[in-house]
């Protein structure tokens, strides 16, 4: 057994288990991430390929930034195909991952944990297949982001499995009595077109499907992954999950057998190209924290004080029956609005130091329906790993975060690019809050007379909202007339980092469906930074060509100042310069 000392050990490497890890080794903490499949990404990795979603499905300028923006953009960048997450995916989100300093741990299981109290963990024990090495992870804090709630269920952390009682919350979509059941699993495929025609016998045990009467619901696109293949919610999705893996390969293949062999959809020169081994589950235990979210936090959103992340995605709450569903299989409750999610989500009401990230956060079985997206998942992960950055600064564990830090907690995921609903930059370092701001020129629109002016890089909110696109943007450019931005002080400021947030068009809704490849035309491309030095010239600071991310840091050694500029030399393609928020910061050590 190899013990593996950290600050922050990290089991599950979905999303929000990377995001977490992500966040927390940037802000310096030694972060172990354990993954027990050979790739990250959970259910958006290859091994499953669902596209991230989230709050931009149903509202404008809402899409969640920080580093779900930057795993997104990486892959769009890097990626031949954006309408799965396929082994580039993994590839980028791992490199993403190992750049950010965390270690580690691919093909590991987690399965068992030491207690220091009945309420702290003191190590989490895992496995590692293909090396036959054991670890044993200590940390002072963990986070459970295994989409189970494995870790939590393991240390006693308290838990809750299938649907509530209408009366308990309060939930309308509930039903009267408590159950047990969950939401089901789902094994995607995906088909090519050959060019030619070409036959398909389906394995035996493979169901059989000959009238289109005997399926459940119309094939409406060959490419459409029938997501209604869905099985088990009245399973253990935990326990059985061999079980409905099996039944779900058995309807697949009587799919698939149905659309080439009994049917007139036009499948005659398609094959499957791809079949999912790993059934992509959607519910199993779900931890309960200090708060637990419900139907009314997520229709009817109502502000807490300690909100870290948001949601978005309308109620998304399928029948139980799945693909044996008679009636509808799924009934979206639309949202007016996103919610806010509270940090007492986030961790453990009875592990003092487990935090939890992803599908597994406190919610009910309503709520959840709404908070798993992926993009949710993200935000949430990203709170996570910088709250665990705040309690290893204080000495605090993550309920006396909240008592004593949570502003502190906010504005660090502010500086980093996410969003909370109703909180803008107050970070009392962030020089660029005291600046005037001027740029070499104002792009009017023509339709509305709305300027876009250059101060709104400093109004503290670094995104649009509904009828105010809310960034900076200049004129036209060229290579002969780039635009510029620039910071004034009246009296000299000392400073060593600046962060820029470009437009990657986060304005735009439904992006996840957006099959748009390389980098956004509206993101800026080649820029440089400048300053005015005491002889009242103008130096170059720092250039960067071939930029692509929403968010970009600029760290360079110190200097004393009046005046910093941005100029924007060439965008990824449009033809205005845009910027959203400019900060300036005196980073201490940097
Ligand atoms: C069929 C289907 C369709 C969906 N469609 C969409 C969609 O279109 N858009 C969208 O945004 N969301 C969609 N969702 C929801 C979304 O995929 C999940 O809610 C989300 O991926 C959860 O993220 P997570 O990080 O919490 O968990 P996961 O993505 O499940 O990641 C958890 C990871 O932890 C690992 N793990 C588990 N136990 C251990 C252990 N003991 N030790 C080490 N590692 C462990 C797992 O292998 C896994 O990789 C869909 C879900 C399903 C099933």
């Amino acid at each position: 057994m190899e013990d593996v000392n950290v600050d922050l050990t990290v089991v599950g490497g979905g999303i929000a288990g990377c995001a977490a890890a992500i966040a927390a080794s940037r802000l310096g903490l030694e972060v172990a991430l354990v993954q027990d499949r050979p790739v990250l990404g959970g259910n958006a990795s290859s091994e499953v390929g669902l596209l991230m979603g989230g709050a931009a499905r149903d509202f404008r300028h809402t899409r969640e930034t920080g580093i779900v923006e930057e795993i997104d953009l990486v892959n769009r960048y890097h990626n031949h195909e954006v309408k799965w997450r396929n082994s580039i995916s993994d590839a980028t989100l791992e490199n993403l991952v190992k750049e950010a300093g965390v270690s580690l741990y691919l093909n590991t299981h987690a399965y068992s944990v030491e207690m220091d109290t009945d309420s702290s963990i003191r190590a989490v024990l895992a496995a590692q297949l293909s090396t036959e090495k054991r670890f044993r992870f200590v940390s002072d804090l963990f986070a459970d982001s295994t989409g189970d709630g494995s870790i939590g269920a393991l240390s006693g952390a308290d838990f809750r499995r299938g649907t509530e009682a209408r009366h308990e919350f309060g939930e309308s979509l509930a039903p009267e009595e408590p159950t047990d059941v969950t939401m089901g699993s789902t094994l995607m495929f995906r088909v090519k077109d050959l060019g030619r025609p070409v036959p398909f016998t389906p394995p035996e045990w493979a169901y059989s499907y000959p009238d289109p009467g005997d399926l459940p619901r119309r094939v409406k696109s060959l490419y459409n992954h029938q997501l209604w293949i869905e099985f088990g919610a009245r399973r253990d999705t935990i326990s059985e999950n061999m079980e409905i893996r099996e039944e779900l390969l058995k309807i697949l293949y009587g799919v698939w057998d149905h659309i080439k062999n009994h049917g007139d959809y036009g499948a005659e020169n398609f094959a499957l190209s791809w079949v999912g081994s790993v059934p992509g589950k959607r519910e199993s235990r779900r931890l309960v924290g200090d708060y637990t979210l419900s139907q009314k936090d997520v229709t009817d959103p109502t502000e807490y004080g300690d909100a870290v992340a948001y949601g978005g995605w309308p109620i998304d709450v399928h029948n139980p029956d799945g693909f044996y569903a008679t009636e509808r299989w799924l009934d979206y409750t639309h949202l007016e609005k996103p919610y806010p999610i509270p940090y007492r989500c986030y961790y453990s009401r009875n592990i003092d130091n487990l935090f939890m990230a992803g599908r597994i956060i406190s919610a009910t079985h309503v709520a959840h329906g709404s908070i798993r997206l992926i993009r949710t998942c993200g935000v949430g992960g990203q709170a996570v790993g910088t709250a665990a950055y705040v309690c290893n600064k204080h000495g605090r564990i993550p309920r006396e975060l909240g008592e004593g830090h949570i502003k502190e907690l906010q504005q660090q995921l502010l500086k980093y690019d996410c969003h909370i609903p109703g909180v803008v930059n107050e970070d009392p370092g962030d020089l660029a809050r005291r600046a005037s701001v001027s740029a070499s020129s104002e792009y009017e629109d023509p339709a509305t007379g709305v300027i876009h002016s250059a101060d709104k890089v400093i109004d503290g909110l670094s995104r649009g909202r509904e009828g105010d696109e809310n960034l900076w943007m200049s004129k036209p450019i060229s290579m002969y007339r780039p635009a510029y931005i620039q910071l004034e002080w009246e009296e000299p400021i000392t400073c060593n980092t600046i962060h820029l947030t470009f437009d990657t068009m986060i304005r735009e809704q439904k992006f996840f469906k957006t099959f748009r490849l390389g980098a956004m035309p509206t993101c800026v491309r080649d820029y440089t930074i400048s300053y005015l030095d005491t002889a009242g010239e103008w130096e170059d600071l720092s250039s960067r060509k071939g930029n692509f991310q929403r968010h970009n840091i600029v760290r360079f050694n110190p200097i004393t100042t009046r005046a910093i500029r941005v100029t924007v030399e060439k965008t990824n393609g449009d033809r205005l310069a845009r910027i959203y928020e400019v900060r300036v910061y005196n980073e201490p050590g940097e």
